[in-house]
Parts: structure tokens; C-alpha cells; sequence
């Protein structure tokens, strides 16, 4: 194994699928006046770029067509270009993307553009359309053409194929068939769009200041914009924006808002607000919430950097013992890599993850993660840990046991692949080498939640706000 070979392959660092594979990140910007919107869509994209690392891309409106630029890669590199020239424009979309259905190729990366019956239409979307095999099947067998594996093309086909008029009944009648999580920009024509599925299970922001209207996945884009004011997108609200101002509508009732809590626990940047909460501080409840469940004995409460830091210091905080930094992160390594054997894999988590001796030997550590997937990188950790010299060491969850798929948008694997399927809490501490391991439970999770009813908890609970209407999901819920 040699750090060349590392460097070329393409491996997820911190251990395949260990953690619940994020979704994507959209963007969508209106400007009254003209302006160099491919450049703020670069700005507010980078600061998306933790939602999705597999491709980057935009759409935006270029006289009287929809110029579009997308590829594989990170938004620094993908979209660097849009740095260098400006681009006057009035309007624009862009998207970051992990791949949850279909697979990390480049006809799948967005935002997908097309011209058909009813307009020209881009369209970028984070979320994940559940009934996509039974709608694909119809539209197979009317002699539909898909150029790529992604949901997402899916709405265009059906925008593009609806018996309506005008555009604004075939995309309504379109979001109602769709069955999902999804939010969604578009550019149709000179317009603007933004919706949000019923549920509301992923985050979607509106921001306005000196005739700029901003769409984004979370807040953290709208800041590097200099929009300080802003409101989520309603589930259920389609919002049009054009040089007539912005319109909104509900195209269907709210039925059960389901948020995905895993916004809150793991994927959204600590700094954003996200369904109205700031992540931070929600991260330090649960981790105050998780202290608050056990008699707490240890010398340090040390964060697996970076999704541990939040609730590792509310973990502190409500414990009193300190906070210490006992792991750092080099975040020079890469995110995404993919190591095929034990041996690459243990070697990339040391690449990532390098203990302060100091500040570990002889104490007994009280180690704070968000999440437990599979658990093999938690076994390198307590392993590292370990070897510089931690006396003891306490794994300690900021979320509940993940027992259950997601088809919301979520990458989580199989049933089976999930270690608390198969192993209790004491068996999981044996597993992976730890003195002990706990969980939050879900009862202290929605205590810490200030309107948890609004909230989605089925991969911790198996309670999905719906039944998915595609047999292979409800074959992998029956599993
Ligand atoms: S099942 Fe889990 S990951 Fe999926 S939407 Fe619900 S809370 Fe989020």
C-alpha cells in the first residue's frame, strides 16, 4: 500500500458508509438588477460543499438561453472558472451532490436542463423520490429515453409529458405524483422556482435583500451572501419568482411535517440554521441530554472531530468534566476515498485522525461521536486511542441506535450492515475494543428537540411518515 495508490483512488476515509451518506445541496438565485450570478453561485456553493462532494454544478440564464456547467469534483474545482469573468445574468441555479440513487457519474450530477413542450427547464433537487421504479416503469413503457440512473430526471420527464397546458399544471400535477423528500429550485424560462415536499423532510431557506431573492439547502449560504433575513419554504409551498415579484402557493397540505432529525445531529453545518434551529446549539443539547442520562465518570470528554465537537461540549458542560482536544483532523487528506482492503482502511482513518498523546495518556476518555453505522472506524479509533496510551475509553452516541433504512434522501445501508441490528450496546463496546458504549435514547432525543412532533425519527424507530409505494423499498423495511 503506498500513499500513491491512496491519492488515485477514490475511498471514503472515515471508512465506507460509516456514517449516513449526506444528501445534496441546492442554490437558486433571482436578481432584480444584473449581475454576476454564476459568481455568487460559486460562494454559496462552497459553503453547501458539505452536503455533497461527488460533482458540482450551475445553471443560470445567459440572454436567451440557460447555460449549464457541471462535472464530477468539488465546487472549488468544478467551478473555479466562474471566478475569473463576469457573467452577467439575472438568474441561476446550482447543486452540490452525493449520489443516493443512482450512482457517482457525471450524467447524474445536476442541475439536469432541458428544453421540451413546455420551456426550457433546469432543475437541481436534494431528496429522494421513493416511488421512482413504478413512475419509471410507466414511463419505460410509454417509450421514455433516460439519460441518466438519477431520480431527479424523472420530474423533468413527467413536466415534459403531462396532458396540462402550461407549465405550472404539469409541474403541479408532477410534484403531486412524485412521492419523497424533496426540495427543489428551477429555472422555467425568465422564472425562478422553489418547492418543498408535504413532509418538509429536507431544509430549504428564503432570503431577501436589495433585490436579490436566495434559495438555499441551509442558512450558512445565505450569510457568505450577505442576506441576514430569512424564512424557510413551507412543505407543500411553491414560491415563483420573476421581474413581476415573488408569487407563493400551497400545491398540497402539509399532511405530517416530518423534518429529518439527522439534519440536526449530522449533516448541516454547525453555523447554519436549519428548520429554524441553529445546529450548534442543538448538537450541545443532545450532548448535554446524553450526560444528563448517566452517571458521568471520566477524566476528559474528547469530540470525534469534526461531527462530535458540538455535542461534546454540551456532553462537557453538563457534566463537568472537561473538554479536551484528544483527536485532531487533518483536513488535507480528502474526503473521499475508497480503500478495498482492512489493512488501506485502517491506514486512511490514521491518515485522518491523529491523537495528542499528551493529552490522552492514562486518562480515561469519554469519547463523543454523533453516529454508529457499521462500526469498523469506531474500532480503528479506540484502537489509535489506545496505542497513545488512554487508560479507558467510553463511546458515547449523540443519536439513537440506526436500525432502519431511509427513503428520504439519506444514504444508510442495509438492515443487516447496521451494527445495532445485530449487536446490543455491551456486545458493540466488545466489538470495536471500548469499555462501554451508550446511546441517546430516542426519548432524550426529542426532549432535547423544541417541537419534536415535527420531526422524522424513522430510521432510529422504523416509524415512516409513509409506506413507500416501490416494492424494494418495502421489501428493505420488511427485511
Ligand atoms: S429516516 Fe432518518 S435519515 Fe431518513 S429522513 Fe427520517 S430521520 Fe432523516
Amino acid at each position: 500500500m503506498t500513499l500513491r495508490l491512496i491519492k488515485c483512488l477514490d475511498i471514503k476515509v472515515i471508512g465506507e458508509n460509516e456514517k449516513p451518506g449526506h444528501q445534496c445541496g441546492i442554490l437558486a438565485i433571482f436578481s432584480e438588477q444584473t449581475a454576476n450570478i454564476p459568481e455568487k453561485l460559486f460562494y454559496g456553493l462552497f459553503t453547501l460543499q458539505h452536503r455533497g462532494q461527488e460533482s458540482a454544478g450551475i445553471a443560470y440564464r445567459k440572454g436567451d438561453t440557460i447555460v449549464t456547467y457541471k462535472d464530477l469534483g468539488m465546487v472549488s474545482t468544478v467551478l473555479v472558472r466562474y471566478l475569473y469573468q463576469e457573467r452577467p445574468s439575472n438568474l441561476g441555479i446550482g447543486h452540490v451532490r452525493y449520489s443516493t440513487h443512482g450512482g457517482n457519474r457525471l450524467e447524474n450530477a445536476q442541475p439536469i436542463s432541458v428544453s421540451c413542450n413546455k420551456g426550457e427547464i433546469a432543475l437541481a433537487h436534494n431528496g429522494n423520490i421513493s416511488n421512482t421504479s413504478l413512475l419509471k416503469e410507466e414511463l419505460f413503457s410509454e417509450g421514455a429515453i433516460f439519460q441518466s440512473t438519477s431520480d431527479s430526471e424523472l420530474i423533468l420527464h413527467l413536466i415534459s409529458r403531462s396532458h396540462q397546458n402550461n407549465f405550472r399544471d404539469a409541474l403541479i400535477e408532477t410534484l403531486l405524483r412524485i412521492q419523497g423528500a424533496f426540495a427543489m429550485v428551477m429555472i422555467h424560462n425568465n422564472d425562478l422556482l422553489a418547492m418543498r415536499d408535504p413532509y418538509g423532510f429536507r431544509p430549504l431557506y428564503l432570503g431577501k435583500k436589495d433585490g436579490l431573492t436566495v434559495f438555499a439547502s441551509e442558512t450558512c449560504a445565505l450569510d457568505i451572501l450577505q442576506i441576514p433575513e430569512y424564512r424557510t419554504v413551507n412543505p407543500g409551498e411553491l414560491i415563483t419568482v420573476n421581474e413581476r415579484g415573488l408569487g407563493t402557493e400551497i400545491f398540497a397540505e402539509n399532511k405530517k411535517t416530518s423534518q429529518c432529525v439527522f439534519e440536526l445531529i449530522y449533516f448541516s453545518k454547525p453555523d447554519s440554521q436549519v428548520f429554524n434551529q441553529t445546529v450548534h446549539i442543538m448538537r450541545k443539547k443532545m450532548g448535554a441530554a446524553l450526560a444528563n442520562s448517566e452517571d458521568c465518570s471520566g477524566d476528559i470528554v474528547v469530540p470525534l472531530p469534526d461531527s462530535g465537537n458540538s455535542a461534546a461540549l454540551g456532553y462537557a458542560e453538563a457534566s463537568g468534566i472537561p473538554f479536551e482536544l484528544g483527536l485532531t483532523r487533518n483536513h488535507y487528506s480528502g474526503r473521499s476515498f475508497i480503500l478495498p482492503s482492512k489493512a488501506e482502511r485502517e491506514l486512511a482513518v490514521r491518515i485522518k485522525l491523529l491523537p495528542v498523546k499528551e493529552t490522552i495518556r492514562g486518562k480515561r476518555i469519554i469519547l463523543i461521536d454523533d453516529s454508529l453505522v457499521r462500526g469498523t472506524t469506531s474500532r480503528i479509533i479506540v484502537k489509535l486511542l489506545r496505542e497513545a496510551g488512554a487508560k479507558e475509553i467510553h463511546l458515547r452516541l449523540s443519536s439513537p441506535e440506526i436500525k432502519y433504512p431511509c427513503f428520504f434522501g439519506i444514504d444508510i445501508p442495509t438492515k443487516e450492515e447496521l451494527i445495532s441490528n445485530r449487536m446490543t450496546p455491551a456486545e458493540i463496546a466488545e466489538y470495536i475494543g471500548a469499555d462501554s458504549v451508550r446511546f441517546l435514547s430516542i426519548e432524550k432525543l426529542k426532549s432535547s428537540l423544541p417541537d419534536f412532533e415535527n420531526y422524522c425519527f424513522a430510521c432510529f424507530n422504523g416509524d415512516y411518515p409513509f409506506k413507500p409505494l416501490d416494492q424494494d423499498y418495502r421489501s428493505r423495511i420488511n427485511q
